[in-house]
């Protein structure tokens, strides 16, 4: 491409099917410029695919028949005894209908200099005519033609699976606007429109529902299995099941903005970054095919120009070399294994921002899970309010506590800000709210600075009274996470949260130990005593408690010490940083969080903690599927040039075992799309 006029950069994303060309050009010429390569047919984004693409495949395939036919009619009539003039005719015509693409691309690619794959096999086919091989030419043609039908079908397949997952969200939708129902397309729909989504309808945009409660089945976008129940003011996703209830929902994204939308668009990208393994397969091809390109010549030319060796068979075996120099198993080995690994994650709704990052979750030795959100439900609920100053009531309490926390994202902080609203306290107006990260948060209110925070947070800014401290201690010793409230001179009280453990939590260790994981460690910015509880009931081997965010960093940077490849789970609120210190940085239940969606490695949509073992199993099974493949396909090829010296390697035999080997490869790197979540229930 970049050799048209006019084009400064292209590059293909074979896993979306989509090339992408910078410049002033003639995008015409583009897209005849594209027709030149295997199965390509380009087209303008957006305009609709016409019947082209399977006609272009189906006159392919067309061609591939006729040839084959043809090579069988001049076998059977050598066998019936016919001469030549009968048989080379046939054979030529074979040759030339099978080898038609490749040959017309090949006399296309061969003044640019471009020694391509179709330049090497125009070489061999001509070269086989002129040394009067003609059946051997004729085979070739054919069967390269094959193979190219093959591996177009093959990667058509590899591509549809994540098609699949575009296709989730419904074309039209019914919305309420200026005062009317109308149903419009899908992409039509506009931020504040009024969706009315029927029972058993599938929801086409992102928004929040305003009337009518209903269960929404949203393992399209997070892989749980179980409905979600909706009530005003939940969020919901596009793409995802309505259940029984009909909702009114309001439209809070645009179409091209919806989580589905931006799903895809990662996992488009990330089955196109490369992968380390496939860094050493291009390094290798770099070398390998001029390499033996020269070793063909020098084989052709050498034997009879030095040693008066004749010339036919040796021609013959440079032309089998020519066979030998593509290397197409290896070079499709690694992406076929990549891009079905990711799209298998993105069907159970996780999301792996690229191959190094999948074959990283194959390498891990240790896990580091955050406790709260994570390990716990991160639904904390108020289980005491003590004042400690008189005057000040438990509702006085919570009303000053929720003032402050009533921007912030934190579990805790969204606890005591609901607990407020259930009790009906009224909550004063708090200007200055800032977040203060693995302490608490601080805003003022009333004309007065106030906290709330754990114990460190009040020892920095102005020291715990005595009984402060033995208040929150004994909450504390419970198991129960305490915050103190105050300004910086005076404690007005104390205010105690209890957390539950997520069912799958101590199933998913169990699990994680059960895929090799050797170290499980517990990280938390709460107390020791409900972090020794929690690390407990788990049964992580390590337990690391009341850290600050940067000491969740070092306590990452420690255990890669230790243990070298080490994941760090989080929920993304006040871990990011930890996240990026790992290995793998997985962030769990980011279906509505765009920043965990776009920073982390690995993004569980839903927050089912039992993804990670398959995550581990899969990233394992993908470094091996690699390994068999880059085996295999070198050495196949080591084996076909060894044969190629004494005069065994026959040129259909040459390019049959190419097939045979890309194929294998390509099956092999797919069995990858199947592999499931053994430990999990069948979902
Ligand atoms: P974890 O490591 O368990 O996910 P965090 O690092 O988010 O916890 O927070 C650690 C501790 O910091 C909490 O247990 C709490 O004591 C305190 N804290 C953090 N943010 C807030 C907040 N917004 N309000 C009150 N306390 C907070
Ligand atoms: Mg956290």
């Amino acid at each position: 491409m970049a050799a048209l006029p006019g084009v400064t950069r292209s590059a293909i994303n074979f896993a979306a099917s989509t090339l992408t060309v910078e410049g002033r050009f003639d995008p015409s010429a583009v897209i005849r410029e594209a027709a030149d390569h295997d199965g390509v047919v380009a087209r303008p984004e957006g305009s609709p695919a016409g019947g082209a693409p399977a006609a272009g495949s189906r006159l392919n395939a067309a061609r591939t028949v006729l040839s084959g036919l043809g090579l069988l009619a001049g076998y059977a009539a050598g066998f019936a005894g016919a001469s030549a003039r009968v048989t080379v005719p046939l054979f030529a015509a074979a040759m030339l209908v099978g080898g038609y693409t490749t040959i017309r691309r090949g006399l296309r690619a061969l003044p640019r200099l471009q020694f391509d794959m179709n330049v090497m096999m125009t070489g061999a086919v001509a070269g086989a005519a002129a040394i009067g091989q003609w059946e051997e030419g004729a085979a070739v043609a054919f069967l390269y033609s094959v193979s190219n039908y093959l591996e177009a079908t093959t990667a058509d397949r590899a591509r549809r699976s994540l098609r699949a997952l575009m296709d989730l969200a419904p074309r039209e939708a019914r919305i309420r606007r200026d005062g009317t129902e109308q149903v419009v397309p899908a992409g039509r729909v506009l931020p504040g429109d009024l969706l009315m989504v029927r029972p058993g309808e599938k929801i086409a945009a992102d928004g929040r529902v305003r009337g009518g409660t209903s269960a929404v089945n949203q393992a399209p976008i997070t892989g749980e299995s179980l409905p979600v129940d909706k009530t005003p003011g939940d969020p919901v996703y596009a793409g995802t099941l309505n259940g029984h209830g009909a909702l009114e929902v309001e439209v809070t994204r645009e179409a091209e903005d919806t989580t589905l939308a931006r799903i895809i668009h990662l996992v488009e990208e990330a089955q196109a970054q490369r992968a380390p393994s496939q860094q050493f397969v291009d390094r290798f091809a770099r070398y390998y095919t001029p390499a033996v390109l020269a070793l063909a010549v020098g084989l052709a030319v050498a034997p009879p120009l030095l040693l008066g060796f004749p010339w036919g068979p040796w021609i013959y075996r440079g032309l089998a070399l020519l066979v030998v120099s593509c290397p197409c198993a290896l070079v499709v080995s690694t992406p076929v294994s990549i891009v079905s690994a990711i799209a298998n994650a993105a069907r159970r709704g996780v999301l792996i921002k690229g191959g190094a990052h999948l074959e990283e979750l194959g390498r891990l030795r240790a896990v580091a899970l955050d406790k709260t959100g994570t390990v716990t439900l991160g639904r904390a609920a108020v289980t005491d309010l003590r004042p400690l100053e008189d005057g000040v009531t438990p509702d006085r309490l919570l009303a000053l506590a929720a003032a402050v926390e009533s921007r912030s994202e934190h579990p805790l902080a969204r606890a005591i800000v609901e607990a407020a609203r259930r009790r009906g306290v009224a909550v004063p107006e708090a200007q200055d709210l800032t977040a203060l990260p693995g302490r608490g948060a601080r805003a003022s209110v009333e004309g007065e600075t106030l906290f709330v925070g754990n114990t460190r947070l009040f020892a920095e800014v102005g020291g715990v009274d005595p009984a402060a401290a033995r208040l929150a201690a004994g909450l504390a010793a419970e198991g129960k996470t305490a915050l103190l409230v105050g300004t910086t001179r005076r404690m007005l009280g104390a205010i105690a949260l209890a957390d539950g453990l997520r069912p799958q939590s101590r199933a998913a260790v169990a699990g994680l130990r059960a895929a090799g994981i050797v170290h499980v460690a517990l990280l938390t910015g709460d107390n020791s005593p409900v972090a020794g509880a929690m690390a407990k009931a788990i049964g992580a081997d390590e337990v690391r408690a009341e850290l600050l965010p940067e000491q969740k960093v070092a306590a990452i940077r420690e255990l890669r010490v230790r243990f070298g490849s080490v994941a760090m789970v989080g929920d993304g609120v006040n871990d990011a940083p930890a996240l990026a210190a790992a290995s793998v940085g997985v962030a769990m239940g980011v279906a509505g969080s765009d920043v965990a969606l776009e920073t982390a490695d690995v993004a569980l949509m839903g927050d089912d903690l039992a993804r990670l073992p398959f995550l581990m199993r899969l990233g394992r099974a993908t470094l091996r599927v690699i390994q068999q493949n880059i085996g295999f396909s070198l050495a196949i090829k080591a084996v076909a040039i060894a044969a190629v010296f004494p005069g065994w390697l026959t040129l259909w035999l040459a390019v049959l075992g190419d097939m045979g080997a890309s194929v294998l490869v390509t099956a092999n790197g797919m069995r990858l799309l199947a592999l499931r979540p053994d430990e999990n229930p069948p979902d």
